[in-house]
């Protein structure tokens, strides 16, 4: 008989969406039988564990009024079916976060791009991977929590499993703060105000609605967290180290992000200083994620990066990371989109899957 397991979805929205319509299209030997699919509200529940129909999935958790249930009901649920769990956690959502040792726990293993559960506090992390390392204990695969699809955390898991000494991890890790980098500082030297830059990716759909939630650091602060703990490095908090704000001081407190795009040429000046000084040393700026063994420091702010660094060739919204461990004295570099529907849901997939042919 063909290995099945019983898969919950919860959240159907950019990412949710493009993950149900490729597990719909895949082709595995594994059969993936989908017996809970929610959104913030009401769920699709298959109370007798025969698969939800996906063909119609939209039409369907539209239509549907069953209120979703408490996480402890779901565990307990999925706990009764007969297959092993998996539950996809494809929101943002901080209270499912932190109920992610307790699935685990009851042997309810976890794929998602959820950052939450992994970038708070260091307490949470050892939690989860230790009840994942039981016997009992339901596994756990993130891998689309940094840049997207790409192959970062698995790698860099590899990397630290075969007895490799990680020496230094540095990055760009945000796609928006990519762009805003990419177009404003180029080894050809572009006339471009960084006000501009920020307004055209605002206005290109690549920043959040308030631009300030790229530019604070903070999303970049949670990925290198993440980085920094699975090469051995026991980060407290996000917090707990040097980010460095885009935000200048005197618009953190402006009310509205328009205010603040207002405001922002009035601020052109320091990073137009930047930039100069960088280019007269033949170098661009980027905005990089830093976990440093030999100094013992994790950082995230602006760098300068020689025009024949490869994250000054940096494309459009691209993300890169570079790893150097005493293996690879030349680091090795992983590059490409670092966010998107579709690449973010095939790294969640792919996770399912890994977690579907080990349990
Ligand atoms: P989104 O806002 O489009 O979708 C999140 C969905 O989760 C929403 O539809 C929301 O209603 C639902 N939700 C929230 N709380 C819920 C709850 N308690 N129960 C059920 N549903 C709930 O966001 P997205 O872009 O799809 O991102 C999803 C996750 O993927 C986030 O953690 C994000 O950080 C991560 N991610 C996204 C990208 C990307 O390119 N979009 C890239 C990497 C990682």
């Amino acid at each position: 008989m063909s290995r099945s397991v019983n898969v919950a979805i919860i959240g159907t929205g950019v990412v949710g969406a493009a993950f149900i319509n490729q597990l719909k299209n895949l082709q595995s030997v594994i059969t993936f039988n989908v017996v809970y699919l929610a959104r913030s509200r009401t769920a699709l529940i298959a109370r007798d564990y025969q698969p939800l129909a996906l063909a119609s999935w939209e039409a369907d958790v539209q239509a549907a009024t069953t209120p979703t249930l408490a996480l402890s009901e779901l565990a307990q649920f999925l706990r009764a079916g007969t297959a092993p769990a998996i539950l996809i956690d494809n929101t943002s959502n901080e209270e499912i976060a932190s109920f992610y040792p307790s699935f685990i726990e009851q042997g309810i293993s976890i794929a998602t791009p959820n950052k939450k559960a992994f970038s708070s506090g260091l307490q949470t992390w050892k939690q989860i991977f230790a009840g994942a390392a039981k016997p009992a204990g339901g596994l756990v695969y993130h891998e689309a929590t940094v840049g997207a699809g790409l192959p970062i955390i698995g790698t860099l898991r590899d990397i630290v499993a075969t007895g490799d000494k990680v020496q230094k991890i540095e990055g760009i890790f945000s796609g928006t703060l990519s762009y805003i980098f990419n177009e404003f500082s180029t080894p050809e030297g572009k006339d471009v105000n960084f006000s501009d830059v920020v307004a055209v990716a605002k206005s290109l759909g690549y920043t959040e609605p308030d631009p300030r939630d790229d530019l604070n650091g903070l999303d970049v602060a949670r990925k290198v967290t993440i980085l920094a703990r699975i090469a051995g490095f026991e980060v407290e908090s996000p917090t707990s180290f040097p980010v460095h704000s885009l935000i200048p001081k005197a618009l953190e407190s402006v009310k509205s992000g328009e205010e603040y795009m207002e405001k922002l040429p009035e601020f052109d000046g320091d990073m137009e200083t930047l930039k100069e000084n960088a280019a007269k040393q033949n170098k661009v700026l980027r905005f990089v994620g830093k976990v440093d063994f030999p100094s013992n420091t994790v950082s995230v702010g602006i760098e300068e990066y020689s025009f024949d660094h490869p994250f000054a060739a940096l494309k459009g919204s691209d993300n890169v990371v570079s790893i150097q461990t005493e293996r690879y004295q030349n680091p090795l570099i992983v590059q490409g989109a670092g966010a998107g529907a579709e690449v973010t849901a095939a790294g969640v997939l792919a996770d399912a899957i890994k977690i579907a042919e080990r349990i």
